[in-house]
């Protein structure tokens, strides 16, 4: 691999004991593959993101990128430290491959956990060969940051469930085959009252909404339900758990956000070292003023911090630590924020260069913005790590007992108090 045609992978890094010999073979063969089919994203305003998001979908299963999401394959996996790796190596490569990754991540891993056999063999098979697109829907107009507040019903009637409402800003509304819904469905209050369904894109009742244009161009949108009927064995989980099963798989891949968010600062970094190398300003290179040397440190210092915060919330999942919720929310959080600033301060390095569309200081400038927002708003991040710092050493994966069978998982509430 020639390191200098592509610097998302950072050796160092590899080189620490978090990662396995798995983790290093794997992450240098997909940084070559993002090499070898940098055509997949090379000319992004040539195609829709729909078209571009399924064709990098297709391209990935094809090369066993998504692998991991069929069950057979699983003992290889290398779990989350290889799920982070593959984001930091795609986002660096380009926005739309880390985005077709993860969110096919995102929608067959409740499969993966709470999925019946019947479930898994239908779905991930061809997930993980990229054929079957999926979408996690949990967020609504009225219920964003507030899960427990999820609106979008399904009534027990004969034959099944009737789905009926609306689900708003899900990626890959538009490509998805099959929709991962959280309804409620009224067992008890709140949060203790949802359920999470599959339910084929095709069914009579569902449709896209609406597409919804992004500051970065992605398949994302809008989903309607109306008397969307699906059979009781489209239920995943157990009824009354849907809350446990967004907040499992929502504590799994907050770090992967985190991980995105190294891709883009480590292509930011780079550029804006690149940029200051080759400016030549008074009399100088651009590197050679006392200033520029001081931001690039900066850059420098938040990236090592977030990939090290990262690569221990992943190493901490894979083992099963307790602590590892709050270390997932402390990576997002951590990440995401250096990212926005060493972006920032790449474009500022550029000065005007930066700022023409479509450079890679621009696309990244727009590309980085979601993620402080999306699984969980960096404030509601700092919420969940200052909730598990009032409670008892190590109780930190608090929210959901995730590591225990769904038969015996329990809620636990912000207050600490418990819901079986
Ligand atoms: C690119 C992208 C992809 C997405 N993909 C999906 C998807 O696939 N599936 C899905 O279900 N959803 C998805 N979403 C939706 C996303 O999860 C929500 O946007 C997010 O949870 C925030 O909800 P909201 O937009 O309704 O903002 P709100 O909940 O209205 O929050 C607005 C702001 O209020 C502040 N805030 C919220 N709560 C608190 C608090 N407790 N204390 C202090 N401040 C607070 C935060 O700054 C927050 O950004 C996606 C969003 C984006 C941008």
């Amino acid at each position: 691999m020639n390191y200098a045609l592509f610097s998302g992978l950072d050796e160092e890094f590899l080189a620490l004991p978090f990662y396995e010999e798995q983790h290093r073979t794997t992450a240098v063969e997909l940084a070559e593959w993002c090499v070898a089919h940098a055509d997949l994203w090379s000319r992004p305003l040539e195609r829709t993101p729909e078209k571009a998001g399924r064709e990098i979908l297709s391209a990935l299963g094809s090369a066993g990128w998504l692998g991991f999401l069929d069950p057979a394959n699983r003992p290889d996996a290398g779990g989350l430290r290889s799920v982070c790796l593959a984001r930091e190596i795609l986002a660096y490569a380009d926005d739309l491959a880390d985005f077709a990754f993860s969110i096919q991540a995102l929608s067959a891993t409740p499969i993966l956990r709470w999925g019946s056999s019947a479930q898994q063999g239908e779905y991930l098979p061809r997930m993980a060969s990229g054929e079957v697109a999926g979408s996690f829907a949990i967020s609504e107009e009225e219920a964003g940051s507030d899960i427990s507040a999820v609106g979008l019903t399904a009534d027990r009637v004969s034959g099944g469930y009737l789905l009926n409402g609306r689900k708003a800003w899900i990626a890959h509304a538009g490509i998805a085959d099959v929709h991962c819904v959280i309804a409620r469905t009224g067992e008890g209050p709140g949060a203790l009252g949802l359920t999470a369904f599959l339910v084929p894109a095709h069914t009579p009742g569902v449709r896209v909404l609406e597409e919804v244009p992004l500051v970065a161009p992605r398949s994302f949108g809008h989903l309607a339900f109306d008397d969307c009927l699906v059979p009781e064995s489209s239920v995943l989980g157990r009824p009354g758990h849907g809350f446990v099963v967004a907040t499992d798989l929502l504590e799994r891949f907050r770090m992967t956000v985190g991980a995105a968010a190294v891709g883009f600062a480590r292509r930011a970094r780079d550029s804006a070292v690149q940029r200051a190398r080759e400016r030549r300003i008074h009399g100088g290179r651009l590197l050679d003023l006392q200033l520029v040397k001081g931001a690039l440190a900066d850059m420098e210092i938040k990236l090592n911090a977030s990939a090290l915060l990262v690569a221990r919330a992943a190493w901490e999942f894979d083992h099963e630590n307790p602590g590892c919720a709050k270390h997932s929310s402390i990576a997002k959080v951590a990440a995401t924020e250096a990212a926005q600033e060493i972006v920032d301060a790449a474009v500022q390095l550029h000065g005007a260069a930066g700022l023409v569309a479509d450079s890679v200081p621009e696309r990244l400038y727009r590309q980085v913005r979601s993620l402080r927002i999306y699984e969980g708003a960096s404030e509601v991040q700092k919420l969940i790590i200052a909730d598990a710092l009032g409670r008892r050493p190590h109780a930190g994966r608090s929210r959901v007992a995730s590591d225990v069978p769904p038969s015996r998982v329990d809620i636990r509430c912000v207050d600490g108090e418990s819901h079986e």
